[in-house]
């Protein structure tokens, strides 16, 4: 599943190919629901409308207009691709952006797990309202951060990828800044002692940036909206390496199933 660093590529990729503002002047719409139904009529009256900003929050990207914005989920296996003029669709594309004669987005997913929706964007912040702060966001405040960890009940793996505490990080990038931060993903949250949170906080930016910068992880075949294959998945120390050697202490990496996801880690390394 895209993950932070892969929805922050497609949205900056989807910034470079349409360079707000743009005018969209037609959505096109290949099937009624992806996860859910999709609100297509309503979308359809944007047609024409100027597109101010592409931006994300969480791992969902925002289509802003002048008074409604369009929120995407890439889900499992959701991706946005350019086309130019005459092109072929092809299986599992589902909505097409036309920006103009020669240039369209559109958007495929093979398992349909994506959404598609659109919001007043006055009622924007009550879609995001459960969500917890961005772990990239300048002024995110660690010690707050740390406090809300040091409450929860649950293991720190689980904690971390509850969106309603810090937003982003799923599967992959949980087990990655748990090994870098030497922290077992089972040991509960509230067990977790402060200076390693702050080891931890350290971790999880780092990992997101670098992924980001290796263009993401394709697990599920995750591509941006050129078509690449991002690297970041050369680059795992423990997710998906089970029985693999620990590339620190060289023991076998261990596998577990913690909130009904594989979980990743070395049992020397990470106490
Ligand atoms: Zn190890």
């Amino acid at each position: 599943m895209p993950e932070l660093p892969e929805v922050e590529i497609t949205t900056r990729n989807l910034n470079k190919i349409i360079q707000p503002p743009e005018v969209v002047q037609e959505w096109i719409f290949y099937r009624k629901d992806l996860r859910n139904v999709i609100p297509v009529t309503k979308i359809k009256k944007l047609n024409g409308s100027q597109l101010k900003k592409i931006s994300r929050r969480a791992k969902f990207i925002i289509f802003e207009f002048e008074n409604d914005s369009i929120v995407s989920h890439l889900g499992m296996t959701g991706y946005w691709r350019v086309e130019t003029k005459n092109w072929q669709k092809k299986a599992h594309d589902h909505i097409a952006m036309k920006l103009n004669e020669d240039k369209y987005l559109v958007y495929n997913d093979p398992r349909r797990f994506g959404e598609f929706d659109i919001f007043k964007n006055s009622n924007l912040h009550e879609r995001f309202a459960h969500f917890g702060p961005e772990p990239l966001q300048q002024d995110l405040d660690l010690d707050v951060l740390t406090k809300t960890f040091k409450k929860i009940n649950s293991t720190i793996k689980v904690a971390l990828m509850n969106q309603k505490y810090l937003v982003g990080v799923g599967n992959i990038y949980a087990s990655e800044a748990l090994f870098r931060s030497k922290i077992k993903p089972h040991k509960k949250a509230n067990k977790v002692r402060a200076a390693d949170y702050a080891l931890l906080w350290t971790e999880v930016k780092k990992v997101l940036q670098e992924a980001i910068e290796a263009g993401g992880s394709s697990i599920s075949d995750f591509k941006n909206s050129y078509g690449e294959k991002g690297d970041f998945q050369k680059r795992f120390l423990v997710y998906d390496r089970k029985d693999e050697l620990c590339f620190t202490c060289h023991h076998p990496i261990q596998s577990l199933v913690l909130g009904g996801r594989s979980t990743f880690w070395c049992r020397h390394c990470q106490k």
